[in-house]
C-alpha cells in the first residue's frame, strides 16, 4: 500500500475535532504522489462530502478551467484542503479545526515534496503567511528552502465576482514560468539578482 493510501485511512477516521460528526466522509485530497504543484483550498463542500474528492463542485469546475488555462490536468496536480472534513452549512473552518487538521496537511506536504505549493483562499493562505491578507500578496510568491510558495485567491470567490475572476486567471497563468524558473534556474548575471519572487 502507498503511504498516500495509508494516510488516506488514518485521515478517514480521525477525530481530532468535531467536524467527522456532522460530515459523510472524509476529504483528504487527490493526485499523484510525484506531482509537482500542490494546490490547497479551504474545506470540502457539499459535493466534495458527498464524493469524497476535492474540489468536484462548482469551483472545482473552474479550478479545472484554470489547470487547462496552463496546459495541464488536474491529474497532474495534488489537491487538498486544510481541513479534511467538511465544516457544517459550509462554514469557515475554526482556527482550532485548522490546528487539528494540520497533521496531515503537513504529512502531505512531506509525502509529495511539491516543487510550488498554491494557496487558494484566505485560510489555507494564513497557514504559510500569517498575517498576511489576500487581496494584497495574491499572484505573488516566495521561496523558502527551494520551494515556492504561491498565493491565490479562493476559486469560489472569484466564481462570482469578475474583477476576481480576472485575478485569478492571471495569477495562475505566472505558474508555468515558476515551474520553469525552479527547473532551469537563471545563469550568468541573471543568478546573481535579488529573488524576483520574494515580494512580500
Ligand atoms: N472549496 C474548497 O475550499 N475545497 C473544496 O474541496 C471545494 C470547495
Amino acid at each position: 500500500m502507498s503511504l498516500l493510501t495509508e494516510l488516506y485511512k488514518d485521515i478517514a477516521v480521525c477525530r481530532r475535532c468535531n467536524l467527522y460528526k456532522h460530515a459523510t466522509r472524509a476529504v483528504p485530497g487527490e493526485g499523484p504522489e510525484n506531482a509537482e504543484i500542490m494546490f490547497i483550498g479551504e474545506g470540502p463542500g457539499w459535493n466534495e462530502d458527498q464524493q469524497g474528492r476535492p474540489f468536484v463542485g462548482a469551483a472545482g469546475k473552474f479550478l479545472d478551467q484554470l489547470f487547462s488555462s496552463i496546459g495541464m490536468k488536474r491529474e497532474q496536480v495534488y489537491i487538498t484542503n486544510v481541513v479534511k472534513h467538511r465544516p457544517p452549512n459550509n462554514r469557515d473552518p475554526l482556527p482550532t479545526e485548522i490546528a487539528a487538521c494540520n497533521i496531515w496537511l503537513d504529512r502531505q506536504l512531506e509525502l509529495i515534496h511539491p516543487k510550488i505549493v498554491v494557496t487558494l483562499g484566505r485560510h489555507s493562505m494564513a497557514r504559510f503567511f500569517p498575517n498576511k491578507v489576500v487581496s494584497k500578496i495574491h499572484g505573488t510568491g516566495e521561496k523558502r528552502d527551494g520551494v515556492i510558495y504561491f498565493a491565490m485567491y479562493h476559486p469560489a470567490a472569484a466564481l462570482h465576482q469578475q474583477n476576481l475572476r480576472n485575478e485569478i486567471e492571471e495569477d495562475m497563468l505566472k505558474i508555468p514560468a515558476l515551474l520553469k524558473e525552479l527547473k532551469e534556474p537563471a545563469q550568468g548575471p541573471e543568478k546573481d539578482k535579488p529573488q524576483q519572487l520574494s515580494m512580500f
